[in-house]
């Protein structure tokens, strides 16, 4: 199997896209991917209709590690000219736009939030703490976007718990966002926090 077929089959990379180069770096650690769009209808991301293409990008996102190498995703992303929308990146299906993550990348990074602090994550991994917080924003807002009206119908006050569960505010929200139902609530870091909870569920 030639690399680039297997880095197709690793990063799951399917037509019209296809892995055209794989170029490792041994002393910088490094191996990076390389994509294009083989494709010649182009559509908007916004409307989904076909549009003329106007030129192309490079962007570079990081996956998850190959052979203990930091692996690189980059691809020449076309820029299309919609009627209604202008000129817009067409979308990728590895990562959300605005990223510099692949979506594996960033489901590791979370799934690793929910064991350790930011700074701990970013250490590990070798991230700046805001690239890491940047993963987790785009996950709450992700999370929130898919969850119903919140009507939460009980507050669970856990101070003891509190260094695990909520480190920081933002994690706090992201907690609550999954357990729907329940606030978790730190008494010491969150005063504000109970006051809020307390008018939601009108105590
Ligand atoms: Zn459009």
């Amino acid at each position: 199997m030639r690399d680039t077929q297997l880095y197709s089959q690793i990063l799951g990379i399917e037509r019209p896209w296809k892995v055209t180069d794989v170029k490792v770096s041994l002393p910088a650690d490094e191996v990076e991917v390389f994509v294009e769009h083989g494709g010649s209808k182009l559509s908007c991301p916004k409307c989904g209709k076909t549009c003329p293409g106007y030129d192309k990008r490079t962007r570079r996102w990081r996956h998850l590690d190959t052979c203990q190498l930091k692996t690189l995703l980059v691809a020449d992303v076309p820029r299309v000219q919609c009627a209604e929308h202008g000129l817009v990146n067409v979308s990728v299906p590895w990562a959300e736009p605005g990223s510099g993550f692949t979506a594996m990348f960033e489901a590791l990074v979370i799934d690793w939030l929910q064991a350790a602090s930011i700074s701990a994550v970013a250490d590990r991994i070798k991230l700046s703490w805001n690239a890491v917080d940047g993963i987790m924003q785009r996950a709450v807002k992700r999370g929130l976007s898919r969850r119903e009206a919140l009507s939460p119908t009980r507050i669970n006050v856990d101070d003891s718990r509190c260094a695990s569960i909520c480190p920081t505010p933002r994690l706090l929200n992201w907690c609550c966002s999954i357990a729907k139902q329940d606030f978790l609530i730190c008494r010491r870091h969150h005063p504000g926090l109970i006051r809020r909870a307390a008018l939601l569920v009108q105590l």
